[in-house]
């Protein structure tokens, strides 16, 4: 039978170079008769694992390698075995600072197979301008390098390299070296030549019929199967070459064995370690009395330590707690972790897993070996300050942030492929602006779709011109082939590795230390990942905790007056649930307790909306519906959500009480529901009946109830997840009920610029009092000032983070000039803070102030060269007079606060209006006031604009949606600052649909 192995190929990690992709590859190899093939992309590695398991898993045999620069030089490199598998990362790693050079080679040839590369290799370049000499010395010097038998002399029958071909195997005969035929694949078929001379365009920065585009010479570089190789009429005549190709591949024997996690050792004797600190922590937190605590505890311990995972939970416990001493916030605990009582005595986590009903088996089965994952939440300011600690603990080299590959997605595709085929910018960035940077599928219908066909859902106009435009019908089918190549290495938002070795000992390195190995082939590669997610609520409920002196890990999470807070739709600022729609969910849930919270967060979600189980669930709490119970023995599993299924845990309940499971088994049929595998799922079923049969159950009600867990199980969520979150919810609902003034203002302290001026609205509505921004009390966040909140200076547009230290450094200032002199600000920053009366404490008006600041400046450069050269003063004495200026009209002043700050601090223009109060707000047709927000959006399936615009009085806001026909005919007039007059309705969602509008003053 004809056989071959490629030895020389390109995917999409080779960063525009290649758009083979390693699942297709390998379907690829089986159907073309490929018994081995390697992978070998330009100067890094990133493919190589994903490559290799997806050979493996069809049964072909991978082999590891790279095409590296050698100076000015391609060479490709083979891993024969585990040697040269450690080498190539070496040289991987080096790698991405810059070509390597023969001598960084030498030092790590040992177990590597060379072959000469294309025409861009040394030797081959050299036969093409017929220098034998020179061509042969650099043959000999690879030899000398690698040895005789691991040095290949390659030949490839397409393009520039097929004339070489015959002086190529007449060097290597002379030599004594083998000739190896490659035939640089790129991509998989010969129909994608097209696409990789687009995506190589792109790679470069040209068009594509720009003449310096360097492209391949002809459509070969395809993944041409076995008999396809020995078809090429050229190759007739080099058998020998082709033949060779499997003596190569059976020289290279490396065999990984991956997935085996390699911790570094935390203490001597671990499992003794967890135990002794498990039970402290047990009778720290006052448990220890009671037997349930004691048998738990001793079973998750027997489970981890068996599991040999002692070390892991000692590693992740000793980065918590350090946090926790050092002030950082850690979260709660989130994802199933939170259902292990050991992480709680331990002080992981921070919920008791007993009472809030969360179970072991879910983080880590018994009946089912995985590595455990914590996912820990930290206070985005402390976050890097523990991965810091954790480096310092195991050694800079044995910990390592993770990179990601970032890929083309569907409309970056689409603009660099319309740009490379000289469509105008303008053109097609007006029929890809509807699509979103980055595409979330939100239904499982989506999440099968084609990520590119979901995102072409985003932009019908663009559809439609394809459909008439030949042109544009190529751009996308194009587009479509191109997403998802990778263009560059990114970095993994929370993602630390740690290794027992030294991390380059499992992958290889970027530029910047990360691992090349994305999150999935580091931990096929024995290291172990930790979760280190920054999360901003954190920050909010940290700061507003230090500054009220509370430690919101001892509140109770049962204060009915808290709850009673979350039964309007006022829940702005409270984690989780502050969404519009998830407000007006707890009007009609009436949350009075914490499974409450926790039933919210599970059950607002697309499923259980749609599938009428949050309807059910709300209508049972409150007595509108009956409360059955399939059967009374799962009466106690379903009974504190009304005998409805909301938690994957009572999935697993069920199966436990009704059919007998252990609770490993049951999270194994959680998982199986979960996955929908027909095969897995007809033995769950047959076990599940033969269980509730054998507890006395019918057999037909068995398998009713089986039919109906599964499928609420496709909505059911974690409930430790769930859980977790509540707990952060119950912490900001309470410091916003009891400090409501000191919450306000951590939150806006932490939140982002664009939610700033709904968060002032809320809190102004809510009755908090602010203060302008001031350049002698400011600081960087809000503060607490006389029982108001004080503008912080992080939320005054046009001042970065460089002016805010030695502004905040020179407080409090003299004078105007002082504060000019000392603060060292620049005339923009300057005129920025006086815009939105920061400079007001100076008691002059803001256009005089303004008008002054050139002649400040002269004054305070003239100080700075007096500093600098070390005299008191350069004898030229600048008059401190303000320039008389008028006034800023009425109306000015507030306008500039508007822009500076998002909102107007120091008074309203509504209230300028005649003096009246503006007209109905709640139930009318009628409502007057600015324009503060307006936030536009596309309706998708027809592409036109609609518009959420917040407009506001004195003390009252409120949204009102223009649908895209009223929004077409006034979208000129809607601008923020400018006083309206809005007429509409107010539709069944109480939603306020404005219908016309005009301007207040006119009327
Ligand atoms: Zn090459
Ligand atoms: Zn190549």
């Amino acid at each position: 039978m004809t056989d071959f192995a490629h030895l020389h190929v390109h995917t999409i990690y080779s960063f525009l170079d290649g758009h083979l992709r390693p699942d297709a590859m390998a379907r690829a190899c089986v159907e073309r008769g490929i018994s081995a093939c390697a992978v070998t992309d330009h100067g890094h590695m990133g493919g190589a694992l994903r490559v290799y398991k997806a050979l493996k898993d069809v049964g072909v045999k991978g082999i590891l390698g790279m095409e590296a620069w050698i100076g000015t030089g391609h060479l490709v490199l083979l891993a024969r075995d585990l040697q040269g598998y450690d080498n190539l990362r070496a040289l991987a790693t080096t790698h991405a600072r810059g070509p390597l050079s023969l001598s960084n080679v030498a030092d790590h040839a040992r177990g590597l197979y060379a072959l000469t590369a294309c025409v861009l290799g040394h030797v081959p370049a050299a036969v093409q301008v017929r220098d034998m000499d020179r061509a042969r010395s650099v043959l000999r010097r690879l030899v000398t390098v690698f040895g005789a038998d691991n040095v290949g002399v390659e030949l490839q029958f397409h393009g520039p390299m097929a004339p070489l071909a015959p002086a190529l195997a007449e060097l290597a005969r002379g030599e004594g070296l083998d000739v190896v035929a490659t035939n640089d694949v790129h991509y998989l078929d010969a129909k994608d030549a097209e696409a990789q001379n687009v995506l190589m365009a792109i790679r470069q920065g040209h068009r594509l019929r720009d003449p310096r585009l360097f492209q391949h010479p002809s459509p070969d570089y395809w993944l041409k199967g076995a008999q396809d190789m020995h078809d090429i009429p050229q190759a007739q005549f080099f058998q020998l070459a082709l033949a060779n190709t499997l003596k190569v591949a059976d020289k290279c024997q490396l065999k990984l064995d991956l997935g085996k996690p390699d911790l570094p050792q935390f203490a001597d004797d671990e499992n003794q370690t967890l135990d002794s600190y498990a039970f402290h922590g047990l009778v720290s937190r006052a448990l220890d009395v009671n037997d349930d605590y004691r048998r738990r505890l001793e079973y998750e311990l027997d489970v981890i330590k068996t599991m040999g995972y002692a070390g892991y939970y000692l590693i992740v416990q000793d980065f918590v707690n350090w946090a926790r001493a050092h002030g950082v916030a850690v979260g709660p605990g989130r994802g199933s972790g939170a259902g292990s009582l050991v992480a709680y005595c331990l002080g992981i986590t921070d919920l008791d897993p007993i009472v809030h009903k969360l179970f072991f088996e879910r983080f880590l089965n018994p009946e089912r070996v995985s590595m455990p994952d914590f996912d820990i939440d930290f206070a985005q300011g402390g976050r890097q300050s523990v991965i810091d600690y954790v480096v310092g603990k195991y050694g800079q080299e044995h910990v390592g942030q993770i990179a990601t590959y970032m890929t083309l997605g569907p409309k970056a595709a689409i603009k660099d492929v319309a740009r490379v085929l000289d469509v105008p910018f303008s053109e097609i960035n007006e029929y890809t602006r509807a699509i979103p940077p980055t595409i979330r599928p939100k239904t499982l219908e989506e999440e099968e779709m084609h990520v590119f066909d979901l995102a072409m859902s985003y932009a019908p106009d663009l559809v439609a011109r394809a459909g008439e435009d030949a042109g544009y019908a190529h751009i996308l089918a194009l587009a479509r082939d191109l997403t998802g190549c990778c263009r560059q290495l990114g970095k993994h938002a929370g993602g630390v590795v740690i290794g027992r070795r030294p991390i380059v000992d499992y992958t290889p390195l970027t530029d910047d230390g990360r691992t090349a190995y994305d999150m999935k082939d580091v931990e096929a590669a024995g290291l172990v990942k930790f979760d280190f997610l920054g999360v901003k609520t954190l920050d909010v409920v940290d700061i507003a905790s230090r500054a009220v002196g509370v430690d919101v890990r001892t509140l109770s999470l049962d204060e009915p007056a808290v709850y009673a807070t979350l039964q309007d739709d006022k829940n702005w600022g409270v984690f989780q649930i502050e969404s519009p729609g998830m407000s007006r969910m707890c009007v009609d849930l009436v949350p009075t307790c914490f499974d409450d919270i926790v039933a919210a967060v599970a059950l607002y979600r697309p499923g259980p909306k749609e599938s009428g189980m949050l309807a059910d669930f709300i209508a049972r709490k409150h007595g509108r519906q009956k409360v059955t119970y399939p059967h009374p023995l799962v009466e106690a599993a379903l009974k504190d959500t009304w005998g409805t299924i909301v938690y994957q845990e009572q999935v697993m309940q069920v199966a436990q009480a009704l059919a007998g499971y252990t609770l490993g088994g049951a999270d194994l049929l959680r998982r199986a529901m979960g996955k929908k595998i027909a095969k897995e799922m007809h033995a769950q079923r047959a076990k599940f009946v033969d269980g509730a049969v054998a507890n006395g159950v019918d057999k037909t009600l068995a398998t009713e109830i089986f039919n109906s867990i599964e499928f609420f199980s496709g909505y059911s969520f974690n409930r430790s997840h769930a859980a977790g979150y509540a707990v952060i919810s119950y912490q900001t609902a309470w410091l916003k009920y009891h400090h409501l003034v000191p919450f306000t203002a951590a939150l806006l302290t932490i939140e982002d610029q664009d939610d700033r001026g709904r968060y002032v609205r809320e809190a102004r509505a809510a009755g908090v009092k602010f203060l302008g921004p001031d350049v002698n009390v400011s600081r960087a966040g809000f503060l607490v000032e006389d029982g108001a909140v004080r503008w912080g200076l992080v939320a005054i547009k046009g001042l970065g983070d460089a002016h805010l230290a030695p502004l905040i450094a020179g407080q409090p200032y003299a004078d105007f000039f002082d504060f000019v002199r000392r603060s060292a600000l620049d005339g923009q920053a300057l005129k920025n803070l006086i815009a939105v009366g920061a400079c007001d404490r100076f008691h002059h008006n803001r256009a005089s102030m303004t008008a002054t600041v050139a002649a400040a400046l002269i004054d305070q450069r003239q100080t700075q060269l007096a500093s600098v050269s070390g005299q008191m003063s350069m004898g030229l004495e600048v008059e401190h007079r303000l320039v008389d200026a008028d006034p800023w009209p009425e109306g000015q002043e507030l306008e500039f606060e508007l822009k500076g700050l998002g909102t107007y601090v120091t008074g309203h223009p509504a209230s300028l209006v005649d003096g009246t109060t503006p007209a109905t707000w709640d139930g009318g047709r009628e409502v007057t006031g600015v324009i503060v927000d307006v936030f536009e959006r596309r309706v998708r399936a027809t592409g036109r604009k609609w518009a959420r615009v917040t407009i506001e009085d004195a003390d009252k806001h409120m949204v009102a949606l223009f649908f895209a026909d009223v929004y077409a005919e006034c979208e000129k007039v809607l601008v923020v600052g400018r006083l309206m007059r809005l007429i509409g309705y107010r539709n069944d969602e109480g939603a306020f649909v404005a219908l016309e509008v005009s301007d207040a003053d006119l009327k």
